[in-house]
């Protein structure tokens, strides 16, 4: 029995800002069944403001209350540990409002957030980040992922490579807070009061859906879209469907 679902955004439900045919159709089925869902991403340069309004042009009207992004996790963990002064490394001036009672500030932080800056990964930077890190401020990594597949372009570098150079340098092991983590998972559950193993994730990545499903004790659905690799989700799926579309009559058989 499956009495509430998060629900993968990049390659679940859209892939390079197209919606998948038939996930409104998926979604329309969860709110008539009343069954309770949010969406979860590691992408980490959007405020769940702006995914409200990229779900609404594909026909799926959502809440931020819908959605649990890595962002917010990394600011949920900041205010958990009484951090108040957080440097937070992003490009995108639309993840600053997650962070709402933090004073963000580059001066004495308490903690190094860091998002995926892309072109703005550089010597100085990484050397700024390096030094308040070394100074005693915890680095917490929005993500940890090794690259993601880029339109017309191909693999392209993710967070994890300058979050791992940062542990390199300065032999201190980040906070990843975003999936496959067991305290994403936590987090985005919060509020919650189903059993876990009533609990499923649907999503398109090995590595940060299913393998962080089985570390956080939920149950999993892959879909076939996206970044799967059947090879290297072998059996250990509890369930496995071509697409989101099929997942209403997935939930009627169970
Ligand atoms: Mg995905």
């Amino acid at each position: 029995m499956i009495s509430a679902l998060l629900i993968d955004l990049d390659g679940t439900v859209y892939s390079q800002g197209q919606g998948y045919p038939g996930a409104s159709f998926a979604i329309d089925f969860l709110r008539r069944r009343k069954i309770p869902f949010r969406f979860i991403t590691n992408t980490t340069g959007m405020s769940r403001g702006r995914l409200v309004k990229r779900l609404a042009g594909m026909g799926i009207e959502s809440t931020p209350a819908d959605i649990f992004i890595a962002p917010q996790a990394a600011a949920l963990y900041c205010r958990k540990q009484g951090y108040r002064r957080v440097w937070l490394a992003t490009r995108d001036e639309a993840v600053f409002e997650e962070f709402d009672g933090l004073e963000l500030t580059q001066e004495n932080p308490q903690a190094v957030v860091l998002a995926d800056l892309r072109d703005d990964f550089n010597y100085a930077r990484m050397n700024a980040l390096f030094g308040a890190v070394l100074a005693g401020a915890e680095l917490v990594a929005m993500q940890k992922g090794r690259y993601w597949l880029k339109a017309e372009y191909g693999p392209t570098l993710d967070l994890g490579p300058y979050v791992a150079a940062l542990e390199y340098a300065t032999a201190k092991q980040a906070i990843v807070v975003g999936k496959p983590a067991r305290l994403f998972f936590d987090l985005a559950l919060e509020g919650w009061s189903f059993p876990r193993a009533q609990i499923a994730v649907v999503g398109d990545s090995v590595e940060n859906d299913l393998r962080g499903a089985e570390a956080a004790g939920l149950q999993s659905i892959m879909v076939r879209t996206g970044i799967y690799d059947a090879e290297a989700a072998g059996n250990s799926a509890d369930w496995t469907i071509d697409s989101l579309v099929d997942l209403p009559a997935l939930i009627d058989r169970l």
